[in-house]
């Protein structure tokens, strides 16, 4: 079903966003060095809701001179100082959550209950951070020489270079920044250029939670290559965070090699959805949906491959279909939408792409399948039939509302399905046989499974990805470490 109305709520005035068009740095809102600006584009209406400043080389720079000048005084305040500006942090999102919510859906589309649930999660990290940040211990013990005694002392690694996707504009930027404060880091958050504006209001809610000059920077560009370059060899930058697709992240680790810059990157996903016969089935369409839906299939975590067993196939299709096909789709303000527009008409446009691909080596088109006429970056959900093995969304991340089906029949078969991939984000397995379900995670190459569920990001689990799904993780105790740097003290007894 598709909806086109629009709610009141469908401006930055009317849902209180007071937009500056600013970089943030040092504490101020300036307008770039070369007085430029990027346009914000509604996805639902393909209309300009803002623009902001767009960075040169020269005011990344003025960022790390910003970062640096605030770094010592940063990493030495009182942990329990840092802790508790997180916490407020946490607080004043939770205040403020009706209005970041309908701002993601205003600027990235998706439904405002995604957007709900997002801006839930992203204010955890600064919770779970705050908490973090007074639990940072080190280690002792003594040299089995009997020669002196190990002490292990954890330190802020330094300046972070933060750079962050669309898809989850708040979560993405709190999962770094949170413990990088946390660990005593000071930061430049270079948001995507689709979805500038949240990163904004969090630099506007981290300074009303007492964050000093200097401590968070945000700059967007439309010359990411060039002012993250810059950034990435200034020697004062120790660390680079980036969220985003597998070909940028190799990019950046290659260029972050000149400086040797400590690296946590979590990058694209291939998840493999596995039904076995002795599914629930009503838990598994259920978890089916989250994992393929959430954020109409926008998410590194989505499901991409669905594997179901030959005996529950044909049920398994019927009742997925009859869930996809009574989506409302429609803008993401509105508050019946399940299904927003994709981000650009560009990502439309590559999911067009691939189901065709898929269609024309032999899978068959279930349900939806045909680009939206209208305006704004819509696309159906979507269920293919018999997706070959060789269809290119079989190796690609579709990033869209498209679930496609494959059939097997035995576990080994299964398990060479789901590894034939070089991702290894994430994967979901449903069977009532706990014992099957937890040989077969033990054998799937990824970073985390889902058993039984569609979801399981949580601030308080270690998230990322084996292969070349990523390195390091966030969240969980993890999170803070890719932000801390072990120091050896040997010490004369
Ligand atoms: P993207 O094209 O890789 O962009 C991500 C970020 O990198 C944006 O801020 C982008 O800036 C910037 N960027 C692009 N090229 C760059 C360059 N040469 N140098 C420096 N920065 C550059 O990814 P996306 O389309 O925004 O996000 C979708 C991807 O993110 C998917 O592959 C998804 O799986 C992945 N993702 C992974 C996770 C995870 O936790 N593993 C979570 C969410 C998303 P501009 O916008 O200015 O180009």
């Amino acid at each position: 079903m598709n909806i086109h109305s629009l709610p009141e709520t469908h401006s930055l005035e009317s849902i209180g966003f007071h937009h500056r068009e600013g970089l943030y740095i040092n504490r101020e809102w300036r307008a770039a060095a070369g007085g430029e600006t990027i346009q914000v584009v509604d996805p639902s209406t393909e209309t300009v809701l803002a623009h902001v400043a767009d960075a040169s080389v020269e005011d990344g720079i003025a960022a790390v001179d910003a970062a640096s000048a605030a770094a010592d005084s940063w990493r030495n305040t009182a942990p329990r100082t840092r802790s508790e500006i997180l916490r407020r942090a946490f607080e004043l999102m939770n205040a403020r959550a009706e209005m970041l919510a309908q701002l993601i859906s205003l600027e990235n589309g998706k439904a405002l209950r995604d957007a709900r649930g997002e801006v839930s999660y992203a204010a955890e990290f600064f919770r779970w951070n705050a908490e973090e940040a007074v639990r940072i211990k080190g280690d002792f013990g003594f040299a089995p020489s009997g020669a002196n005694r190990i002490i292990v002392d954890y330190e802020p690694i330094g300046i972070a270079l933060l750079i962050t996707p669309w898809n989850f504009p708040a979560a993405m930027a709190t999962r770094k920044i949170a413990p990088a404060l946390a660990a005593g880091c000071t930061v430049i958050l270079k948001p995507a250029s689709e979805t500038p504006l949240t990163a904004y209001a969090l630099a506007a809610l981290l300074e009303e939670a007492g964050v000093p000059p200097g401590v968070v920077n945000v700059l967007t560009t439309s010359k990411a290559d060039d002012v993250t370059g810059a950034i990435m060899r200034d020697p004062r930058v120790r660390k680079l965070s980036f969220t985003g697709s597998t070909g940028v992240g190799r990019h950046l680790l290659a260029k972050a090699a000149h400086s040797v810059l400590s690296c946590s990157m979590e990058l694209g996903g291939n998840a493999p959805l596995i039904v076995f016969d002795d599914a629930d089935l009503d838990v598994a369409i259920e978890g089916a949906m989250v994992a393929k839906m959430r954020n109409a299939g926008e998410a590194c975590t989505a499901a991409n491959r669905l594997y179901v067993h030959e005996e529950i196939y044909d049920e398994f299709a019927r009742r997925l279909v009859a869930r996809m096909d009574t989506l409302v789709v429609g803008p993401g303000v509105n508050p019946e939408t399940e299904c927003g527009p994709m981000i650009t008409r560009k990502a439309v446009e590559k999911i067009d792409h691939l189901v065709s691909d898929a269609v024309s080596r032999g899978a068959k088109r279930i349900c939806g399948g045909e680009i939206t006429a209208g305006s704004g970056y819509f696309y159906p959900p979507t269920v293919l039939g018999d997706v070959s093995l060789d269809a290119a969304m079989a190796h690609e991340e579709i990033f869209g509302p498209v679930a496609p089906l494959t059939r097997f029949s035995s576990e080994e078969e299964l398990i060479n399905l789901a590894n034939n991939t070089e991702y290894g984000l994430a994967s979901y397995i449903f069977s009532r046989d706990v014992s099957r379900a937890m040989r077969v995670a033990r054998r799937i190459e990824s970073g985390m499974v889902a058993i039984n569920r569609g979801l399981m990001s949580d601030p308080a689990a270690p998230f990322g990805g084996v292969k070349q799904s990523g390195l390091g993780r966030e969240g969980g105790a993890h999170g803070v470490l890719e932000y801390l740097e072990a120091k050896y003290l040997a010490v004369s007894i």
